[in-house]
């Protein structure tokens, strides 16, 4: 099935979900990229497709049933045991039992198994419910319960697509992602994320059999630092590899007002990613991911569909949009106690460059000599 221009999946199972009044994803986020990009004009009813909820047995290509079983009676009994929380990571702080506890990850997972389908002859497609990379086989992990950027790429190689490119930039190390294609000749997964910070995995070394490149960046990385990292790392990879379809994981969390990492990058860093890496595949999914802070995912996000539309980026939103932005809340953060007004007016923030810091050179410099790019 061959559309006219990207599809967008969502769901409007995120709307109103929460994993409960004090977890970091407790605020709107698909929501309100779906409301905004409507609002703007963006999105109309023929690129957009409401994701299928997946049912255990297509889960249970990579998950396993016992766990998906767990997960269904969580919900159903808004309970979880003492096993369900040591064998199966349910109920705990990360991973609380929450309403749509297995209908919301089941949609998303839906989503990125559709996603495969869609890409089958080519394409783009948006599912910014996506990204879910910390999820294991039998084990919620991270905010993740199930792993749809795995169910993705296994959805993809279904339909015969062989070399797949894997890029994430959220702040985050990939771990569940880095697991299932561990040495998969077929793969190529590329981290970029910040060091020392939860999973802890993902280290300068760690090249998961031959399928991994993880680039471990300092706190502070900026929008120069970036573009380099891109320019001389990604891009050349990516293009050496010579995929039939990229998967993007788009996470928002890596931006300086994102209150879950440490990392200074603008929004214009991702976007710029997204761009660059449409010309290297006849198929693109791109994925959302972390993201904490409900006006700087909800503007990123929002442009990331403008990019790959092509769509301009106006300095000034039309009143519709800036009246979803406005009508964001984020209670038990300060700073959504009195939030900047561009977060309301604007998609773009101002670009953060700074000095390219000579660890960060050291250790691309590894990377590129490593994989024979340098
Ligand atoms: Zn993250």
């Amino acid at each position: 099935m061959q559309r006219d221009g990207p599809v967008f999946i969502g769901s409007e199972i995120y709307r109103g979900s929460s994993y409960g009044h004090w977890h970091p994803l407790r605020v709107p986020r698909v929501s309100t990229v779906m409301d905004l990009t409507r609002a703007l004009g963006w999105l109309g009813p023929a690129n957009y497709l409401a994701s299928p909820r997946a049912k255990p047995g297509a889960l249970s290509v990579w998950h396993a049933p016992d766990y998906v079983a767990a997960l269904e009676r969580v919900e159903a009994t808004q309970l979880g045991t003492e096993e369900d929380r040591e064998r199966f990571g349910l109920g705990t702080h990360s991973n609380p039992i929450y309403p749509e506890v297995y209908r919301r990850p089941a949609t998303a997972a839906g989503g990125s198994l559709l996603a495969g389908e869609l890409l089958v002859d080519g394409g783009v497609v948006y599912h910014p419910a996506g990204g879910t990379h910390h999820g294991l086989p039998g084990r919620a992990n991270g905010f993740c319960y199930l792993n749809d950027p795995v169910l993705g790429i296994l959805s993809l190689r279904r339909m015969g697509v062989r070399r797949i490119v894997y890029v994430d930039i959220d702040a985050h190390h990939p771990d569940g992602v880095e697991l299932a294609f561990d040495g998969d000749p077929e793969i190529l997964m590329i981290s970029v994320h910040e060091e020392r910070r939860w999973p802890f995995t993902g280290h300068l070394g760690d090249r998961a059999g031959g399928a991994a490149v993880n680039l471990p960046v300092p706190k502070g990385l900026n929008d120069s630092e970036m573009a380099l990292v891109r320019e001389a790392l990604i891009l050349p990879l990516v293009a050496r590899f010579a995929p039939e379809a990229i998967v993007l994981q788009c996470g928002a969390d890596a931006v300086e007002e994102d209150p879950l990492s440490r990392l200074t990058l603008s929004n214009n860093a991702h976007w710029e990613i997204v761009a660059a890496l449409r010309p290297l595949a006849p198929r693109y999914l791109v994925l959302g991911g972390g993201g904490y802070n409900p006006w700087s995912v909800g503007r990123l996000w929002t442009g990331v569909w403008a990019v790959l539309n092509g769509i301009e980026i106006p300095d000034r939103l039309e009143p519709e949009g800036e009246a979803v932005l406005r009508a964001l809340r984020w209670e038990g953060n300060s700073r959504g106690k009195a939030p900047p007004d561009h977060w309301f007016t604007t998609l773009r923030d101002a670009p953060r460059p700074g000095p390219v810091r000579d660890e960060l050179k050291e250790r691309l410099a590894v990377l590129l000599r490593r994989e024979g790019l340098g």
